[in-house]
């Protein structure tokens, strides 16, 4: 798929895919004039975070260090108890699912042929195995069980999504698991890790796509998550995204926002909020607020927590 040539896809191109490669790419597609954002408001949104940034960063201790990520905001501002919480992540074949698909989908996007879905994700497990840290580290240790029940889970996932997307041309630039930081240094940095960026930058045009893959129901804090990546990338790159997208995998559908003024200033907004939070609550000592929600089905506090255990017991009745 070609995000900017999508426009004048040939008949044919378009014959050979998929009825639902062709709704993904209706969904991803270019339309209407080129969106070019004024100069002045990318630097008004830098100028505004820097000088956010800063501000934080002196009310900080000493030495101390904070990461802002898309996770780390959406938990804070959800309940602040919980954020607090230790964090008990562990790799499972259901929590390392993604990495490796994502892994396995890059292999796609450079692998010469038709790779099959198991093909990618066996050299993906073999590749990250190899890297001899984090999840490779996990994967290099797995028994027979957990390996077949993680190729499994990971194999169905890239599935879902050749299934799902039309062949994605190397000419727009796809990329997943893009990386990107803001500032290059300092007490505080943003960083965010797209699943899927496509779009081959020109000049001041917002060409990009940022698409995240999920599988599962749709939540509104997948689009806030999207916002955070567009403000991120607008910061590093100078150019705002075109589109965001959030790509259900179980439903083989895209829902997704265009890019607009009022969207990354919604997302500074949201973003210097969450870290405010976060200085409050690492730096000055506030006690955290309670917010139960949805984060208290999955939360390690949740049984010694009245305010979690009256929400559950109202969500078990509906
Ligand atoms: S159970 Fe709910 S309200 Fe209680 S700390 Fe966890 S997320 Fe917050």
């Amino acid at each position: 798929m070609s995000a900017e040539a999508d426009n004048t896809a040939s008949p044919d191109a378009l014959t050979s895919l998929t009825p639902i490669q062709r709704k993904t790419l209706q969904a991803l597609r270019r339309s209407g004039e080129p969106l070019v954002f004024d100069e002045g408001l990318v630097a008004d949104i830098r100028t505004e975070m820097r000088v956010a940034l800063d501000h934080f960063a002196a009310r900080l201790d000493d030495g101390q260090d904070l990461f802002v990520t898309k996770h780390r905001i959406a938990s804070v501002l959800d309940c602040e108890a919980h954020f607090l919480a230790p964090d008990e992540f562990e790799w499972t074949p259901a929590t390392a699912k993604g990495q490796i698909a994502h892994r396995a989908i890059q292999l796609l996007l450079g692998w010469r042929g038709e790779p099959s879905p198991t093909d990618l994700v066996d050299e993906a497990m073999a590749r990250l195995a190899d890297e001899d840290r984090g999840i490779g580290i996990w994967i290099a240790t797995l028994d027979k069980g957990d390996e077949a029940d993680t190729r499994g889970l990971s194999t169905e996932r890239v599935t879902k999504f050749v299934e799902s997307f039309p062949p994605l041309d190397r000419r727009a630039n796809p990329v997943t698991e893009a990386a990107a930081q803001w500032p290059v240094s300092g007490p505080i940095l943003l960083r965010a890790r797209v699943d899927l960026m496509i779009g081959r930058p020109s000049g001041n045009e917002s060409r990009k796509v940022i698409i995240d893959l999920k599988t599962g129901r749709v939540g509104p804090r997948h689009r806030q998550d999207l916002g955070f990546y567009a403000l991120v990338e607008t910061l590093v790159r100078g150019v705002p995204p075109r589109k965001l997208a959030t790509f259900y995998l179980d439903a083989g559908e895209a829902q997704t926002e265009d890019v607009s003024e009022r969207l990354l200033r919604t997302a500074v907004r949201r973003t210097l909020d969450g870290i405010n939070a976060m200085v409050e609550l690492g730096a000055e000592g506030r006690p955290p607020v309670k917010r139960p929600g949805s984060s208290c089905r999955w939360c390690p506090l949740a049984e010694g927590c009245d305010e979690g255990q009256a929400h559950l017991a109202t969500f078990d009745t509906h």
